[in-house]
């Protein structure tokens, strides 16, 4: 009995293996080349689908035809339609997979986006799985609802768009929405659709990997916390999906490749300084933030000058950071993301940040790092604890 309930095991353990198993493919997809700066068509190879018909995988899972609705004025979330498995269709040439409908070309390039920013961050130490399965629901179609201001219910078909939302603790996704590959379009995006941006799908997924790590340690996701703390940990929240963006890219300009409105520019090259006015913003304002990149910016640049300090390249200068140095930032990051809710964030502040960053930098690289904070985050260096 003993042998036969082993043996029963076993088979359900190899059938698993087998029905779980992630398979490598080299598919034709959409690609922006950041130093051409343009959309090319490459194959690439996707590592981790374990179907490659309906796009699911470890990295995410398609779903289309998700029809919702945001509506602002009463906080609800109205759910016409649910989510459905895609169909990726695709020819075999001798071994290449080439999609045979824009779609399918589209969603295997969001896909292989995806993958690539998670398998980025299990790099740095992410633990395989730790987020779970977030499904991404490609050609979304998602209805805001606001009011005007004057009184006035404005509903709004969102378009070109790319974001990560988190409805409930078991309710997360990445919405891709529709968009047109034609330049020079009568909206915001002039240039790369944002889900065709790479630095853009990597900010996004860092920000399902910040409530992951901090914003799940506080009851209810720290929507209940006191409204200063709020916006800086938003502002973290910024400044952290974009230097994920930044080191896993190389593209320190991003945004740029999709929206080339100057206002919408934050290059992680700036020397940014941190002014007392970032503080009073927030402070005086006692409500949510109208803009969480100013600090969030900060944040960024201030990581990439520390990047490019370890890599030895004159302070503040132009020439970008290589892909070891970034990546030895990234995984400081990570690690200081990882520690900070034992740290506390009841009362977070930017300080605290990098009070942990300091003490999950290896011998040898305080100096570095402390002489950054001392030049960018000069009226709030005394607070950072390990630098003095
Ligand atoms: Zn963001």
């Amino acid at each position: 009995m003993q042998h036969l309930k082993h043996r029963v095991f076993s088979l359900i353990a190899i059938f698993s293996l087998l029905s779980c198993g992630e398979d490598s493919y080299d598919i034709e997809m959409l690609a922006y080349d950041f130093e051409a700066d343009e959309i090319v068509t490459k194959v690439n190879t996707v590592k981790t689908l374990d179907d490659l018909g309906k796009l699911e995988g470890r990295a995410t899972r398609l779903r289309g035809g998700l029809s919702i609705e945001l509506d602002q004025i009463s906080g609800m979330v109205r759910w016409n339609r649910v989510g459905t498995p895609v169909a990726f269709n695709a020819l075999e040439i001798d071994n290449v997979y080439h999609p045979t409908d824009y779609n399918s070309l589209a969603m295997v390039s969001v896909y292989y986006n995806i993958e690539a920013i998670m398998l980025y961050m299990e790099a740095l130490g992410m633990p395989k799985g730790k987020l779970g399965r977030i499904d991404t629901y490609y050609w979304a179609d998602v209805t805001d609802i606001y009011s005007s201001g004057m009184g006035t219910v404005v509903k709004e078909k969102s378009t070109n768009n790319a974001f990560y939302l988190s409805l409930s603790q078991r309710d997360r996704g990445f919405y891709i929405l529709p968009f047109d590959l034609s330049p020079k379009l009568l909206s915001q995006v002039d240039r790369v659709p944002l889900s065709m941006n790479p630095g853009v799908i990597a900010h996004e997924y860092s920000h399902a990997v910040f409530q992951e790590l901090v914003l799940d340690s506080l009851p209810k996701g720290g929507v209940e916390l006191a409204i200063t703390p709020y916006n800086y940990l938003w502002a973290l929240n910024e400044g952290i999906a974009d230097i994920f963006a930044v080191a896993s890219t190389g593209d320190t300009d991003f945004i740029t490749a999709s929206i080339s409105d100057p206002t919408a520019r934050r290059d992680a090259l700036d020397v940014v300084e941190y002014k007392f006015s970032y503080d009073s913003n927030i402070r005086n304002k006692g409500t949510y933030f109208d803009d969480p990149y100013e600090i969030g910016q900060f944040f960024s640049a201030t990581i990439y000058e520390i990047a490019r300090r370890f890599q030895g390249l004159a302070p503040n200068g132009l020439t970008k950071a290589d892909a070891p140095a970034r990546r030895e930032v990234a995984r400081i990051t990570y690690k200081a993301l990882s520690a900070l809710p034992k740290f506390g964030i009841h009362n977070f502040r930017p300080a605290d940040f990098f009070t942990v960053f300091v003490s999950h930098v290896g011998p040898g690289r305080h100096e570095t790092v402390c002489q950054v904070l001392s030049e960018r985050f000069q009226i709030h260096y005394t607070e950072v604890e390990g630098c003095l």
